[in-house]
């Protein structure tokens, strides 16, 4: 199979064809402008020596300084996070944050590391690419398997090489060292306002749609959550060590409850499963993409929809919670299908918008209400939805095209305005 990258560049291909951008644009826009990639040597609890592979990614910076969380995963490749960072540069400009894109992530399992090497291994990180990083230059902030406590050991990281309080160097901080209120739930909460507001267009309603949940990490338990109490039928969720079911819809709360409580304590990231708990029929993750629900909600990795299984998908709308769920080659077969798809830089945008919202309280030293942070995340996402979902009826194409097409659009303009630089 091609690389993650190559297959995420196809989506510029086919969202240049309905742009009239600059071929200096066009051009600038097909490689990353910059790629690091760094040895962190980690002393382990039993006094060995371990070396793990980071890297750290800028795609484009002509709109702001780089922005994009750090992934810890046993597969993270550079590859992977030249594709992370693509999809942040696009990102960032379909809610039209004065940031561009970047990314980061080290090769590392965190479910078999102790909390203490954990925090060695993210400072070691910070060491290894402190350079390369700034509150002007490139932001980071939590992605697969990294939370507040690890963005609160970054920070406190960089601030001691700078030998100062430098907050916005990293966003989703824990509240204490200058984190913002509701950052935790932005990524759900902004997807939930875009399907609210993409609902109506289906006549659809919450109280009458069937909902299936693939992941259950920070975005997945919490979108599961949002639409049970806003009175949708939750009928299945996932981990990574399998799937639940119920036809009459899963009792949400109590789950993600029973998850937390059967967290082993000394492992910082091992949860208990939803599959441990007796009642629920069990199915596997495959299964749980394939069901016949209105909606389906991604919330795991990259690649799990493609032209595999891409024509046993029987959902009526997807909303992509993860980055890349969905391969462009399936793309085309949902589209026959007549399978809306709202894309992932759309739908889950919420979380770097109000990491955004975050770094504008470091700056200014100034803290919001969670009301503050809530409306304006709302107000953005709604207007933003609008705007692409206009776009894709204008020009008659995909909810994913359009979004690319609204985001080159603000791309082109800032890249043609710093002229001829070459
Ligand atoms: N990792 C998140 C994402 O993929 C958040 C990035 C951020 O807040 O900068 O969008």
């Amino acid at each position: 199979m091609s690389s993650l990258f190559a297959d995420a560049s196809q989506r510029l291909q086919q969202a240049l064809k309905h742009t009239t951008l600059s071929e200096d644009a066009i051009e600038s826009l097909k490689y990353p402008k910059a790629s690091l990639s760094v040895s962190i040597p980690v002393r382990m609890d039993n006094g060995s020596l371990r070396v793990f592979q980071g890297h750290r990614v800028r795609y484009d910076d002509s709109r702001g300084a780089g922005k994009g969380g750090v992934r810890y995963h046993p597969n993270v490749t550079l590859d992977e996070v030249q594709s992370l960072a693509f999809w942040m540069t696009f990102k960032c400009a379909v809610l039209n944050l004065p940031f561009g894109g970047a990314k980061g992530g080290i090769a590392v399992n965190p479910k078999e590391m102790s909390r203490l090497e954990l925090e060695r291994l993210s400072r070691g990180y910070i060491d290894a690419i402190a350079d390369f990083i700034g509150p002007d230059v490139d932001i980071l902030a939590p992605d697969v398997y990294t939370n507040a406590m690890v963005m609160g050991w970054m920070m406190d990281q960089y601030s001691i090489i700078r030998r100062q309080n430098v907050p916005g160097v990293v966003t989703g901080k824990p509240i204490t060292m200058g984190g913002s209120l509701g950052r935790d739930a932005a990524t759900a909460l902004g997807a939930w306002f875009t399907i609210e507001a993409m609902l109506p267009k289906f006549d659809m309603r919450p109280t009458e749609t069937t909902v299936a949940v693939q992941g259950f990490g920070n975005a997945g338990a919490t979108i599961a959550e949002l639409a049970y109490r806003a009175g949708c039928k939750v009928v299945a969720v996932s981990d990574s060590k399998g799937a639940i079911y119920s036809k009459d819809g899963l009792d949400i709360p109590s789950i993600r409850q029973h998850k937390n409580s059967t967290r082993e304590i000394q492992a910082v990231y091992c949860q208990g499963s939803v599959c441990n708990i007796a009642e629920h029929e069990r199915i596997t993750n495959e299964e749980l993409l394939e069901l016949e629900v209105d909606i389906l909600l991604p919330a795991a990795l990259e690649n799990q929809i493609t032209e595999v299984n891409a024509h046993n998908i029987k959902a009526k709308l997807i909303f992509e919670l993860a980055n890349g769920p969905i391969n462009s080659a399936a793309d085309a077969i949902l589209e026959q299908k007549g399978i809306y798809v709202f894309p992932d830089i759309l739908v889950n945008a919420g979380g770097v918008t109000v990491s955004y919202f975050e770094w504008v309280q470091n700056r200014n030293g100034l803290y919001w209400t969670l009301g503050e942070v809530n409306q304006s995340l709302q107000q953005k996402m709604v207007a933003e939805a609008q705007q692409i979902w206009e776009i894709a009826k204008e020009l008659s194409i995909s909810i994913r095209t359009a979004a690319y097409v609204h985001a080159l659009r603000r791309l082109g303009e800032a890249i043609d305005a710093k002229g001829t630089r070459h």
